[in-house]
């Protein structure tokens, strides 16, 4: 099993900014400022949950709830 990489956002990959795994105070990380969607931290696989942050993109994506209105077959127009 591969060492858990704490500055990759488990979700999608890319750099989390994370001010922890940079060494930083948890206070200086943008995840006290910003809001993070809780779907996107359900997906988050259960191994890594509460070890890696997901990156600001990830988790401003829209709410599964606000998604599920959209029906998937629906023409552009
Ligand atoms: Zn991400």
């Amino acid at each position: 099993m591969p060492a858990i990489d704490t500055t990759l956002c488990p979700l999608c990959g890319q750099a989390n900014a994370c001010a922890m795994a940079a060494g930083l105070p948890a206070a200086d990380c943008w995840c006290m400022a910003a809001p993070v969607s809780r779907a996107a931290l359900a997906r988050v696989p259960e191994p890594q949950r509460g070890k890696r942050c997901i990156c600001p993109h990830c988790a401003r994506e829209v709410p599964a709830a606000a998604a599920d209105k959209i029906p998937p077959s629906s023409p552009p127009f």
